[in-house]
């Protein structure tokens, strides 16, 4: 471990309490390389608060520890890729679960098919209607024509909650089916795996007798020539043998980029169904259903509360409730209005003067890109809309004029950051996640002025 971080693990213990330390500071893995320090996180709801509630006390730890200003990421790392899993329906026993392998010679484990993502508890609402109801009907067995089943929309949408519902239901039929249900990524490993041990008329058997294929987050695919070869030829064989392929991904397969035509043309070729995010309604309604599976109750505000504090998608409205969950049984307070509003974060109070350094650096964090690049002019697309979203941070919280904000960034001219507030506003209206980046980064910017400021 980074020896510095060692010691402000120390010291944060102090600062924050027990409870939040276990909860939010250990899990945090440092890193350091030649950008400064890389905080990994293993979700965006997770970044997300730690940038709140967390970096501000991080950053003066290590500028103390290193009587210099840190350059610090937090960046998100997803947990360790499950195992692979094909499974062979059992129709006398129970649904698969994580425990228990399936028996049969060539048939793995059910690795990572979440046992509570069933239809059941799946609320239901305009903005997945269609998703969900060409998932039934695959699943059910009761429509031929959607294969393949495409199903694509923003991350935390439910997208792989509705394909395990479809592998749920598919098993817990009467005949004796054989289901695969894995990500792209684990399709491409369990491909070169085969390939380095020579086994891959093994490995093209055992996709080929499959039922029912099911793979997560085909954008994955993109670019991976040798991946996509392999892919469409199991697809293919499955295809014409009849059998039901059920994919998902972020974007529409006519977005995907470097995607082989053939594989497009497959995918395009069922049916396509997208995921929205949520409307208020079915977003509380999710609250209300989550608040059930866990049987607990909430009143009325306080879902709604919850509704209205947290992010677009679906997994972070959850996380938003998780966390108040465990607040309130961690501090034994009840689960009330003011207390679910002060756990949310809300800003009303005046905010203290937030410096253009000061949203560089948050800038620099949350993108994952080092400072000296953001206030440079090169071009490459991530780092120019980042340093467009800090411009417009800029200009929105530190009452600095737009020829003030230009100079600070290597010198442009005031006209760069009046078109750069305007695209960023623009990009923002249509782009539900750019949003919950920026108000993430505002409000994160604001309390630490407002700390600052008491
Ligand atoms: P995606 O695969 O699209 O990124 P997930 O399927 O992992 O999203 O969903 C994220 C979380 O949100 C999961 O815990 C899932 O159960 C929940 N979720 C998403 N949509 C719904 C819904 N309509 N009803 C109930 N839970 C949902
Ligand atoms: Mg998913």
């Amino acid at each position: 471990m980074v020896a510095e971080w060692q010691a402000v693990l120390q010291r944060l213990r102090a600062r924050v309490g027990e409870h939040s330390y276990k909860a939010w500071v250990e899990p945090i893995r440092c890193a350091r390389d030649e950008h400064g320090f890389r905080l990994e996180v293993s979700s965006a709801f997770f970044k997300e608060w730690v940038l709140r509630h967390f970096l501000s006390d991080i950053r003066v730890e290590l500028r103390e520890l290193t009587g210099s200003e840190p350059e610090l990421r937090v960046v998100v790392v997803e947990g360790e890729a499950p195992p692979p899993a094909v499974a062979e329906a059992r129709p006398d026993r129970q649904p698969p679960s994580r425990k228990r392998a399936t028996g049969s010679a060539g048939a793995l484990r059910i690795g990572h098919l979440m046992e509570h993502y069933t239809f059941e508890r799946f609320v239901v609402g305009p903005s997945n209607e269609l998703a969900y109801r060409a998932a039934c009907a695959v699943a059910d067995g009761s429509e031929r024509a959607y294969n393949p089943l495409f199903l694509w929309g923003g991350v935390g949408l439910g997208k792989t909650h509705l394909i395990s519902a479809v592998a749920h239901r598919f098993l817990g039929r009467a005949e004796r089916r054989r289901i695969a249900f894995l990500n792209a990524e684990e399709f491409m490993n369990q491909m070169i795996a085969a390939l380095r041990q020579d086994q891959m008329k093994a490995f093209r058997e055992r996709f080929r007798e499959l039922d029912l294929l099911i793979v997560d987050d085909v954008e994955f695919l993109a670019g991976k020539e040798r991946t996509q070869e392999e892919f469409f030829h199991t697809f293919d064989a499955l295809f014409t043998a009849g059998k039901q392929v059920v994919l998902t991904s972020d974007k529409p397969p006519q977005a995907i980029p470097h995607l082989a035509q053939r594989l497009r043309s497959r995918f395009e070729g069922g049916l396509n169904a997208d995921i929205r995010p949520p409307t208020a309604e079915t977003r509380l309604a999710i609250v209300r259903r989550k608040a059930e599976d866990r049987h607990v109750e909430l009143s009325d505000a306080v879902a709604r509360l919850i509704v209205e504090r947290s992010g677009p998608s679906v997994r972070e409205l959850e996380g938003a409730l998780t966390r108040a969950l465990a607040w309130a049984e961690l501090s034994n307070m009840p689960l009330d209005e003011a207390s679910v509003a002060a756990l949310l974060g809300h800003v009303t109070r005046a905010p203290g003067r937030v410096s253009i350094a000061q949203v560089v650096a948050a800038a620099s964090t949350y993108f994952n890109i080092p400072i000296d690049e953001l206030r440079a002019h090169g071009r490459e697309r991530a780092v120019a809309e980042a340093r467009q979203v800090a411009m417009f941070l800029c200009r929105t919280l530190c009452e600095t004029p737009y020829a003030g904000i230009a100079s600070e960034f290597n010198g442009r001219d005031h006209s760069t950051v009046v078109y750069a507030v305007r695209t960023v506003e623009k990009r923002r209206a249509k782009d539900a996640r750019l949003d919950v980046t920026i108000n993430a980064l505002e409000r994160s910017l604001r309390e630490a002025a407002a700390r600052r400021a008491a």
